[in-house]
């Protein structure tokens, strides 16, 4: 370890980035000038073809930037492709779920929900049941990867019910794009949101939609907001070739798009996901081999971030363990879960199966310093 980076993040964003991406940002750019005008098509151009398959699925894609976190994109995305008696469906089996059930909310979108526990994977066959049963239902929302517990939960079954039925996919796919192979045409996906500071391994200060053009080109007039308008957002760096409304976060975008290159020469999203799965591989066999029990069954679980129960021992500490492991160079993540005590662990952004046997290494030692039973 280096003093400038005292300690990996195995977290979901911001995540350790590789030094390249960092020292991207040591430039002033402006934003009326073509050189950052054309980097931002650029990615624009880039992030569309990472979420479809085919050039001609691209040309009915278009890119959409967004300041701020990856929740103002969600937000934005809500209260701007929901027209005023639109009614949306959202799936709530965690912390992002339930946020987007918030903003609904705040908004004033009409909306009802699939709620269930945070340890049950959403059911495709509730989606059909839901649908089939209320034609007011225009727009269908859920998670992809839920952050809270590590839970993949099965988008692209769903997504294609949704187009079966006719309605309009919005998929947050914040912690999942770029770390596991995803096709919005496929999936049936009209919006898909992710930021700049997870698996595309940028920095924090923007989000991005993916979105159907088709759909997006009806939106005009419909947001609740003006800063989060989508479509104006849209129709300014279309037309505007790359300009954003508003000050544009250059450096963030800098980064992103040095992030994009390193992304391609990794071998593109397939190679980043077995990685990924590997980082994930290493992790849980070793923290099972010292008693670690993860909150979810194998099949369930995503490459991205890992939850665990605590130790039964009734003198374990988080907050030790926590920083026992950061003074051995590894930041980890507390438990979100309601009902159960958990920790989690990322397994995304610039680390390498290396890193965490090294990390299983440490949680040994940690174990072992405090006399915890596993
Ligand atoms: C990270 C994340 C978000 C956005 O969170 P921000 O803190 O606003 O960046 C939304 N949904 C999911 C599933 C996430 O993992």
């Amino acid at each position: 370890m280096d003093d400038e980076v005292p300690y990996l993040l195995l977290t979901p964003g911001p995540l350790t980035t590789s030094r390249p991406v960092k020292q991207a940002m040591l430039r002033d750019v402006s934003t009326w000038d073509r050189d950052y005008n054309d980097i931002v098509q650029d990615v624009r151009r880039r992030l569309v073809s990472l979420a479809t398959a085919s050039p001609a699925a691209s040309d009915a894609y278009t890119a959409v930037l967004m300041q701020g976190s990856g929740t103002f994109a969600v937000e934005a995305t809500l209260g701007s492709v929901v027209p005023r008696d639109g009614k949306l469906l959202i799936l709530d089996n965690g912390a992002y779920g339930r946020r987007m059930v918030e903003i609904a909310t705040r908004l004033g979108i009409a909306h009802v929900t699939i709620a269930q526990a945070e340890i049950a994977q959403a059911n495709p066959a509730d989606f059909e049941r839901r649908l089939a049963a209320d034609p007011g239902i225009t727009h269908v929302a859920m998670v992809h990867c839920e952050t809270t517990t590590g839970m993949m939960n099965p988008a692209a079954e769903i997504g294609r019910i949704v187009q079966r039925h006719g309605r309009i996919f919005i998929l947050d796919a914040m912690s999942s794009f770029a770390g596991i192979p995803i096709d919005a045409e496929q999936w049936g996906a009209d919006y898909l949101i992710s930021s700049a500071n997870k698996c595309v391994q940028g920095v924090p200060g923007f989000g991005f939609v993916i979105a159907r053009r088709a759909d997006l080109e009806r939106t005009a007039g419909w947001a609740r907001s003006l800063s989060l308008d989508l479509f104006d957002q849209w129709r300014e760096m279309e037309f505007k070739g790359g300009k954003w409304r508003y000050t544009s976060p250059t450096h963030v975008l800098l980064a992103l798009h040095q992030a994009l290159e390193e992304l391609a020469n990794e071998g593109g999203i397939a190679a980043r996901h077995a990685r990924y799965q590997e980082n994930h591989r290493v992790l849980v066999a070793g923290l099972e081999r010292l008693g670690f029990r993860p909150l979810l069954p194998d099949a369930e679980r995503s490459p991205i971030i890992t939850a665990f129960h605590y130790p039964r021992d009734p003198s374990f500490s988080f907050d030790k363990m926590y920083e026992a492991l950061k003074r051995r160079g590894f930041v980890i993540y507390p438990g979100k879960v309601s009902h159960a005590d958990t920790f989690r662990v990322g397994t995304i952004g610039h680390v390498f199966p290396h890193d965490f046997q090294r990390l299983v290494g440490c949680f040994a030692e940690v174990v072992q310093e405090f006399g915890w039973q596993v």
